[in-house]
């Protein structure tokens, strides 16, 4: 169990102020100054040495991303932080910004300044009203009090903007993030090249996550063997959970990675609505992996390593827990849906295969199906995945697939029983 003084989100639940004299209090922007004295490699090193990886959902390591950024170019360089968090189930970066601002201004301070970036974008969820208003508040104090700007005390000229998205699930994708910086459509752009050698306007450019970036200022200030102390080997550090659905205390935990799955739920969520044995899947990282049976729920911990040697991923970490009365068809359709209405249409395998997709979910879930249609919609996911630009065809098909490995005896059965249930009113392109 995390220690208290282990803990880096102090101010998770907004018990206490944001504002600067609090953050101060609870630790924020001390030390900054020194921290940058060591240098700028100094920095990406210690990030390195902790084995920070980056909690936007991919895992890569951070450090190592900082590094591919190039040291001497004319071009000038930009941290772009993504801050569009828009995985269902994922509520992490929402509560930092709206209770602890400066822990995500500090740490893009620093990133920056590893990465010789005088600028940062925080891209912002265009959902995020309240968040956007005290980020943009927390800044402004940070300016007054010289923390950032031109001449300010750390003696690295560094100007922070924020940006409004309007609420476009893909622009959380960091090509198209960059795209929608720059005020176009944000559609992913195809790699290579890589932000690091040609992202925003061009010029180099590191896209991180909220809860990344939020973490640094800790890891500089205690060190990265404390961080790395945290957790398990190459999965280290502390991770905000997002634990919703059928248990009964839904919340937003700070917790070392590699927590066994049913002691978070057990801690920190009240348990499973009725009790463990009601459990019937969990989806452990965000809507876009692969859920896990209730089998694979009782020993599996939360880390990157293990849930992706079950087959699916720690990702946002949002854990969406669904119990026995859950229509698991019905709620995998749900999400196909959603990520059919994101698809930017840029590809015809995401955007032809998502709506496909959908359809016949939608028509198993009403047990209007053929049997042999199980396995021809698995094979289309495998044709979704890995062939398109970005990685919204992979979490499409990804909770389809975990659905078919695990309940494929559900989808059966309710073939079989062939009850038509009436497609929900709900959706508002049922009748497609
Ligand atoms: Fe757009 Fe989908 Fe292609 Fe991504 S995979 S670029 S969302 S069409």
């Amino acid at each position: 169990m995390l220690k208290d003084q282990d803990r880096i989100f102090k101010n998770l639940y907004g018990l206490h102020s944001w504002q600067l004299p609090a953050a101060r209090a609870r630790g924020a922007w001390d030390g900054t100054k020194e921290m940058i004295a060591r240098g700028h490699d100094a920095i990406i090193e210690e990030v390195k040495a902790s084995g920070l990886r980056g909690r936007g959902g991919a895992g890569f390591p951070t450090g190592l991303k900082w590094s591919f950024m190039p040291k001497e170019d004319p071009r000038p360089s930009y941290l772009a932080v993504n801050a569009d968090e828009s995985e269902p189930g994922t509520c992490k970066d929402r509560e930092i910004m709206h209770h602890d601002p400066h822990l995500l201004i500090e740490g893009s301070m620093l990133a920056a300044f590893a990465m010789r970036a005088h600028v940062a974008y925080v891209y912002i969820r265009g959902e995020f009203i309240a968040e956007r208003e005290i980020l943009e508040a927390a800044i402004e104090e940070a300016y007054e009090a010289k923390l950032v700007g031109k001449n300010n005390v750390h003696g690295w000229d560094f100007d922070i903007h924020v940006h409004h998205g309007a609420g476009a699930y893909i622009c959380g994708e960091e090509t198209a993030l960059l795209e929608s910086l720059e005020g176009k459509k944000g559609q992913p752009r195809l790699k290579p090249p890589f932000p690091a050698n040609c992202g925003l306007y061009g010029a180099p450019t590191t896209v991180n996550n909220v809860e990344t970036i939020a973490s640094v200022p800790d890891i500089m200030r205690r060190g990265a063997t404390w961080f790395a102390g945290l957790g398990k080997p190459n999965n280290t550090g502390t991770k905000l959970y997002c634990i919703s659905g059928h248990v009964n205390e839904p919340c937003t935990v700070e917790e070392e990675m590699g927590i066994p799955l049913r002691e978070l739920l057990e801690r920190y969520a009240g348990g499973v609505r009725g009790g463990w044995d009601n459990l019937l899947a969990v989806i452990p990282g965000g809507s876009s992996v692969p859920c896990l049976s209730a089998a694979d729920c009782a020993d599996v911990t939360m880390d990157f390593d293990a849930l992706k040697a079950l087959g699916t991923g720690l990702g946002t970490a949002g854990v969406i827990v669904m119990d026995k009365s859950t229509d698991i068809i019905r709620a995998i359709s749900r999400l196909a849906y959603f990520y059919k209405h994101e698809s930017c249409g840029q590809c015809t395998p995401c955007r032809e295969g998502t709506g496909w997709m959908w359809r016949v979910l939608e028509r198993m879930a009403a047990g209007n199906a053929q049997k042999h249609e199980i396995d021809m919609l698995f094979e289309v996911t495998k044709q979704v995945e890995g062939h398109t630009i970005c990685a919204l065809g992979d979490a499409a098909a990804w909770p389809i697939q975990g659905l078919i490995k695990n309940f494929r005896h559900v989808i059966e059965e309710r073939i079989d029983a062939g009850a038509a249930e009436p497609i929900p009113a709900s959706v508002p392109e049922a009748a497609e």
